[in-house]
C-alpha cells in the first residue's frame, strides 16, 4: 500500500464524554517505567492511577521479551523488585559479563511471568488503580497545564482529572500531544533512529552443550558464562556469531538482517535478540506492521540457523514470540536540560541528579551495522531531563526523557528507565505535598526521599559495575 498518496479528511462530530475518576497522580504507560512511577507516588500516599494499554504490565520488560537490565541495579525500588523475584526463583544473580572494553555487571534476567505478577501485586499493595486494555488518547490540557488525560477502551471515551501526569509511554505521547518540543532519533527521521526488533524464545536448549562450545570459540566474543550447570538457567549471555551467521546466509541464501544477535538465559529459556529492521518510521501503521511481518521472516530463519549450526540447539523449537514489537527509539522530548552523550561518558556530577546510573552503553547503528555494547563508569541523570519545556504538571520517565540520541544508548536501558519512573513518583507526590508545579518543587526534597529508599543519587557511591 501506498502511505504517500493523497489524503482525505473527516471531521469527527464533538461530543460530551464524563469524567472516570479524579486523582492525585495519572501514570500514563505500565511499562517498564510506568509501575515503578506508580508505586513510587503510592508509597507516598498519593491516588495514583496507571493505565496501561495492554493486559499485564512490563511493556518491553516483560511482554517485549527483553528481560535483561544491561546494567547493576543500585537501589532503591528497581532492586527491591529484583531481589524480590529472585526469592521466588524469577531471576538469578547478577553477572560480570566480558566485553570489548573489559566487563560491565549485568542484573540478572527476569521470567517474565514472575515480574507481570510483582508489579501488579506491588502495584495492587500500594493501592494504585491500574486501568488495563486502556489507551490514553490525549491529554487534558488547561492553558499549558495538563489537567488529566483522556483515555480510550472498550466503554468508549472517558476523562480522568488530575493534578500531575507523568508520561512513561515510551514514545512521548502525552507530552508531544501536549505540545512539549521533541526531537526524533539524533534529530531527523527514522533513518536517524535505532532500529526496532522483536525477541523469540526457545525451549528444549542443551545449555550445558551450548556453554561448552561457547568457552571453546573465537565467534562469541562478548558473553557471561556461568561455571555451574545451575547458574546457567539465568545466568548464560552470548553476544556475536557473526562469522557463522554470515556462513549460513551464504549457504542458504537467507537474508537475516544483522551479522551480530544476542542469547540470553532466564528460568532455563533461551531468549533469542536476533532480528532487526532499520528506518521504521513507527507511527505510521503500516511501515509499523510491515516491520513485524519482516521480524516474523527473520525468526524463522534465525531459528533454523540456530538449530543447524549452533552446538545445543539441535532439539529447541521456538517457544514463544514476543507479542510487541521492540522499539528502541523515537522521540526525545526537550526538557530543561538535555543529557548528551558527553555527559553519560564522563558522567559529571548533577546537583539536581535524582539517579546514578551503571547502565552500559547499548547502541545499534540506525544504518544495521553491528552492536556497540560497552560497560562505562556510572553517569548521573538530572531532574530537569524529566521536566518537558513549555508544558507544566508533566513529567516524562522512562526512554523518552530529555537525552540526545547518544545518551539515550544508555538512558534507554531498563535499570535508567526504572530509576526515572521512581524519581518522577516521588517528585509528583512531594509536589503536591508542598502544594507547588513539578518544576518548582524542592530537588532537595525529591533526593532525600530517594536516599531514603537506597538511591545513590551520585556517580562515585555506585562501585563495582565495571
Ligand atoms: C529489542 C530490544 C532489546 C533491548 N534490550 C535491552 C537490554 O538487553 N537491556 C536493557 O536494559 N534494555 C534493553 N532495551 C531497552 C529497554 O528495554 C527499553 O528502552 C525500555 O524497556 C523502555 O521502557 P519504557 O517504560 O520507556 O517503555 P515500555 O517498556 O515500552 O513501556 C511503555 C508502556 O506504555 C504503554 N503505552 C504506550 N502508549 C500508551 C498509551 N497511549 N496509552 C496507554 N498505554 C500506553 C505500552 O503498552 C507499554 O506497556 C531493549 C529494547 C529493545 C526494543
Amino acid at each position: 500500500m501506498d502511505t504517500a498518496v493523497k489524503q482525505s479528511f473527516i471531521t469527527e462530530p464533538a461530543r460530551q464524554i464524563p469524567q472516570l475518576l479524579e486523582t492525585d497522580v495519572i501514570v500514563v504507560g505500565g511499562g517498564t517505567t510506568g509501575p515503578f512511577a506508580a508505586i513510587s507516588a503510592a508509597r507516598q500516599g498519593k491516588r495514583v492511577v496507571l493505565i496501561e494499554r495492554f493486559g499485564s504490565l512490563g511493556g518491553n520488560l516483560t511482554l517485549g521479551l527483553n528481560t535483561k537490565p544491561s546494567g547493576a541495579l543500585v537501589g532503591g525500588l528497581p532492586l527491591e523488585i529484583w531481589n524480590l523475584a529472585r526469592s521466588v526463583g524469577g531471576a538469578g544473580p547478577d553477572y560480570m559479563a566480558v566485553v570489548k572494553n573489559g566487563g560491565v555487571k549485568i542484573a540478572s534476567p527476569c521470567d517474565p511471568e514472575t515480574m507481570k505478577m510483582l508489579l501488579t501485586r506491588l502495584c495492587a499493595e500500594a493501592g494504585v488503580q491500574i486501568l488495563f486494555e486502556t489507551v490514553v488518547s490525549t491529554p487534558l490540557m488547561e492553558g499549558n497545564t495538563v489537567a488529566g488525560v483522556i483515555i480510550e477502551n472498550k466503554s468508549g471515551r472517558q476523562f480522568i482529572r488530575g493534578k500531575v501526569v507523568i508520561d512513561c509511554s515510551a514514545d512521548a505521547d502525552i507530552a508531544v500531544r501536549a505540545g512539549a518540543p521533541f526531537v526524533m532519533g539524533s534529530g531527523g527521521d527514522a533513518k536517524t533512529m535505532q532500529p526496532v526488533s522483536m525477541y523469540f524464545t526457545m525451549d528444549h536448549v542443551d545449555l550445558v552443550k551450548l556453554a561448552a562450545w561457547s568457552r571453546t570459540t573465537d565467534d562469541v566474543p562478548a558473553r557471561a558464562i556461568p561455571d555451574t550447570e545451575e547458574g546457567l538457567a539465568y545466568g548464560l549471555w552470548l553476544t556475536g556469531f557473526n562469522k557463522s551467521l554470515r556462513k549460513f546466509q551464504e549457504d542458504t541464501g537467507i537474508k537475516l538482517q544483522r551479522d551480530n544477535i544476542t542469547l540470553k538465559t532466564a528460568d532455563g529459556r533461551m531468549y533469542v535478540n536476533a532480528t532487526r529492521v532499520t528506518n521504521v518510521d513507527v507511527f505510521d501503521p503500516v511501515q509499523f506492521t510491515n516491520a513485524v511481518i519482516e521480524c516474523y521472516r527473520q525468526i524463522e530463519g534465525v531459528a533454523r540457523y540456530l538449530k543447524e549450526r549452533i552446538p545445543g540447539f539441535e532439539n529447541a523449537r521456538i517457544e514463544a514470540i514476543a507479542p510487541v514489537l521492540g522499539v528502541r527509539e523515537t522521540r526525545h522530548v526537550i526538557g530543561e536540560y538535555t543529557l548528551t552523550g558527553e555527559d553519560s561518558v564522563k558522567g559529571p556530577t548533577f546537583e539536581d541528579s535524582i539517579a546514578a546510573d551503571a547502565s552500559a552503553l547499548d547502541i545499534h547503528d540506525p544504518k544495521g551495522a553491528d552492536v556497540d555494547f560497552q560497560g562505562l563508569k556510572p553517569y548521573e541523570i538530572p531532574y530537569r531531563c524529566l521536566l518537558p519545556m513549555q508544558i507544566e504538571q508533566l513529567l516524562v520517565a522512562g526512554r523518552c526523557i530529555s537525552a540526545d540520541h547518544d545518551a539515550h544508548a544508555r538512558s534507554r536501558n531498563m535499570p535508567a528507565c526504572m530509576a526515572t519512573g521512581q524519581a518522577a513518583g516521588i517528585a509528583a507526590s512531594v509536589a503536591i505535598d508542598e502544594g507547588v508545579n513539578v518544576r518548582k518543587v524542592s530537588v532537595a526534597k525529591v533526593q532525600e526521599k530517594l536516599r531514603a529508599l537506597g538511591m545513590p543519587l551520585h556517580g562515585e557511591e555506585v562501585k563495582g559495575t565495571m
